[in-house]
This record gives C-alpha cells, structure tokens and sequence, in this order.
C-alpha cells in the first residue's frame, strides 16, 4: 500500500468511494443522503491523486450503497470508483457509469412540466446532453439543467450527521 492510502485509516467493512471529483465528497454525501447515517466516516477533501491531480475519498464504515446512491454518484463524480470491504479487504471494486438517461432520480423544477403534474404522477427522466461539464435536458419541458442545478429527489430521513472529519 503507498503512502498516500495510508493518510487515511482502513475500514473493517463498508465502502469507500475513491476518485471523486475535488471538491464534490460533502455534495455527494449530502445528496445521496449518507451524511444521514450513523455509521462512522472519514473524508478526505483534495487528496493528491497521480491521475487526476486531484479528488476526494470518503470511507463509509458498516455502509454499503444502494443503486439509487450509486446512480447519483456517477452523475455528480463520473470518475469515481466503488470498493466494497469486508475484513480489511477490497472484495469488490466498481466504476461508476453516466447513464445517457437519468430516470427517477432528479426533480424537474419547471412547476408546468408534466412530471409535476400531480393529477398524472409520472416519472422524471433527464437526458445526458454533456458529460463534462454535467448538461442534462428534461424530456418532458426541454428544460436544461447544468450540474449546481439539479435537485434530487429527496430520501427518507434518518438524522445523525458525520461524525468525523479530516483534513488532508
Ligand atoms: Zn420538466
């Protein structure tokens, strides 16, 4: 293991998301909703990475995501990887794909468009325009949505914050 992994502790069993966009860990968690749970986590904010300068990692101790979480990670950070860890060892490792369309996951805030529409409930579904920088289009009203405004849907709440922190 190198010195760089080393700056922030293994986890007996959980997750670890790796190679997240600088900067994006704390939208991550709190979008996906896992700053809710109360497991410990370990975020590290701009680590040095030789492949792309710089990224984000967080550990999730006792966690393991869900597809909805991992579907609204590879559409804030589309680089990152996914490692499963039980008794200290990586026993799964995933990349992240952009799905072409989004369904579900995002809110639409044109208040006409009809996945508003709550006499007809239907479900939102996005199309990716542009990866990088993130540009999705709703396929219902056209409106488009750059990264900084898009909304998830929001998830039950269960309460408790992160419980620790660390500065790399
Ligand atoms: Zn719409």
């Amino acid at each position: 293991m190198s010195q760089k992994n080393l700056r922030i502790d293994r986890i007996q069993k959980g997750t670890v998301i790796d190679h997240i966009d600088a900067g994006y860990a704390l939208t991550i968690l709190n979008l996906t909703g896992l700053d809710e749970a109360s497991n410990l986590m370990t975020i590290g904010v701009n680590v040095s990475s030789q492949k792309y300068g710089k990224k984000d990692i967080v550990k999730i101790e006792n966690v393991f995501l869900d597809e909805v979480q991992m579907a609204q990670i590879s559409i804030l950070s589309p680089n990152a990887t996914i490692s499963l860890i039980e008794n200290y060892e990586v026993i799964e490792k995933k990349k992240v794909e952009m799905p072409r369309i989004i369904k579900k996951l995002i809110v639409c805030e044109t208040k006409t468009c009809i996945s508003n529409s709550n006499k007809e409930p239907i479900d939102t579904e996005f199309k990716v325009l542009e990866e990088k920088p993130l540009k999705i289009q709703c396929v219902y009203c056209d409106r488009i949505y750059k990264l900084n405004e898009i909304k998830f849907k929001p998830r039950r709440k269960k309460g408790k914050r992160v419980k620790q922190m660390i500065q790399l």
